[in-house]
């Protein structure tokens, strides 16, 4: 779907008029998956213990130090800073280098878990960074993507995958948003995995089993009978294999556990197949209600438990599951799929906690308003403001959501478990 308005903010009268008349002026975002930030200058805002962690990820990863502002990346380490007092630092170094940060840039702020502080002072300091990310994402404009990345006070965070992620055109429309890594062993990387998308025919579903496929897994597209055809092509297309089943049919949960089984297992499971059946609660009638809870809850909950229990989610194995941001703010029209997609983050948050002992981890994204066949087919004036009022001035793309799944489902995000990630580029919407 073509954005008119972000065209013309970018062309040469376009972007003199827009300027004059004092409206938005959103940069075309880079997305390029392959896309590294080359060089990022990295500060500590004093004593921060992460200073050699982060020398060695970034040179595995190939990005260059900078030394004076003028970088794509702009890296801080806070997790010395623990005091109202030391928060002076943390003002100098963004003061001094936030406008540096080139366009399509990123900052990350790395800092300690507020859930560990060692007393209120420090309860206080760490929580409020995430007020002071979100204020800093929403000034940086330009594309640029800011995060917050919470570690623990003590051991090293597996920060590989994040870092990777982070500073990365993979990263492109998920800003402002607060992510816990943990401390974890990595598993080995580069093994072939089989990889279940739910929902997999179309929109956000296709862009996820492509991504898989790109990076090297075997995917197990799986959509409603009615959509077998395009599935059967994907199948082909991507040298994957293709599941045509309701997800909310009796022998549904049966039928994936048979087919994991002859597979020797899965190794991530999406769960991206949902609906939506507005109206306001008083208009609406008890089937909206009961389709939508199955589909996008109680489905999955059932498919999960029975891969479980049947063993055939292997150990490092990785959940994610596609929550909303309607679960998070609320939307008129919308209690039925809210409830939904807030039930999966309750579900995710507590089955995080399960799946743990087998080195399984269970994440959700959250995504805002992305570019699909369902959003197209919002009244024009519902479907600007959408894509206006996010810290980029412009819609998502499928991919972007895809690519936060790739990360969160990457071998090496063995740290990150029970976190709810906004693919929203900010939005203006919930918290
Ligand atoms: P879509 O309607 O284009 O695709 C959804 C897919 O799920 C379809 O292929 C559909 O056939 C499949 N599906 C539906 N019910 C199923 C069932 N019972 N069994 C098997 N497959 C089933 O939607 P999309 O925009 O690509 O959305 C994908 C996911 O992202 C959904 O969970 C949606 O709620 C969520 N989401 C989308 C947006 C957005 O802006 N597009 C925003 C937030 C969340």
């Amino acid at each position: 779907m073509s954005d008119r308005y972000l065209d013309f903010a970018n062309s040469g009268v376009g972007h003199w008029l827009t300027g004059a008349l004092g409206l938005p002026q959103p940069v075309p975002i880079d997305r390029d998956p392959v896309r590294l930030a080359r060089s990022a200058l990295v500060a500590d805002a004093g004593g921060g213990r992460l200073g050699g962690l982060l020398t060695r990820e970034l040179e595995r990863l190939g990005v260059a130090r900078a030394v004076e502002a003028g970088a794509d990346a702009l890296i801080v380490d806070a997790t010395g800073c623990a005091t109202v007092a030391g928060t002076g630092e943390l003002y100098r170094i963004f003061h001094d280098s936030l406008r540096g940060v080139r366009p399509n840039g990123r900052i990350v702020l790395l800092a300690h878990d507020p859930a560990q502080a060692p007393n209120e002072e420090a309860a206080a300091i760490w929580r409020g960074l995430e007020g002071f990310l979100r204020s800093l994402a929403k000034e940086a404009r330009r594309a640029i993507a800011a995060q917050l990345v919470y570690v623990p006070v003590e051991g090293e965070p597996a920060l590989g995958s994040t870092l990777g992620f982070l500073l990365s055109g993979r990263s492109a429309y998920a800003s402002g948003q607060a992510i816990r890594v943990g401390v974890a062993a990595v598993g080995p990387t580069g093994q072939k995995r089989t990889v279940l998308v739910t929902g997999a025919s179309r929109g956000i579903g296709a862009a996820i089993a492509e991504s898989f496929a790109r990076a090297g897994a075997h995917v197990v597209g799986l959509d409603m009978p009615g959509a077998q055809e395009a599935l059967a092509e994907q199948a082909v297309r991507l040298g994957g294999s293709a599941l045509a089943l309701d997800i909310t049919a009796p022998d549904a949960p049966g039928r994936i556990v048979e087919d994991a089984r002859a597979r020797g297992g899965y190794d991530v499971i999406v769960h991206n197949a949902g609906i939506t059946r507005d109206k306001t609660i008083a208009r609406m009638d008890a089937d909206r209600w009961n389709a939508v809870m199955e589909v996008n809850l109680a489905a999955p909950m059932r498919v999960t438990a029975a891969l479980l229990d049947a063993g055939q989610i292997r150990g490092g194995g990785r959940i994610v599951a596609v929550s909303s941001l309607s679960g998070i703010a609320g939307n008129v029209g919308q209690t039925n799929y809210a409830f939904s997609k807030a039930g999966v983050i309750g579900w995710i948050q507590r089955l995080a906690r399960e799946v743990a002992p087998a080195g399984i981890t269970a994440n959700a994204v959250a995504p805002g308003f992305i570019e699909t066949q369902m959003t197209a087919a919002v009244p024009f004036t519902i479907r600007q403001a959408g894509r206006r009022m996010n810290s980029m001035g412009q819609g998502g793309q499928p991919e972007d959501v895809a690519e936060t799944i790739g990360w969160l489902a990457d071998p090496g995000s063995a740290g990150i478990s029970g976190e709810i990630v906004r693919v929203c580029g900010q939005s203006l919407l919930g918290a």
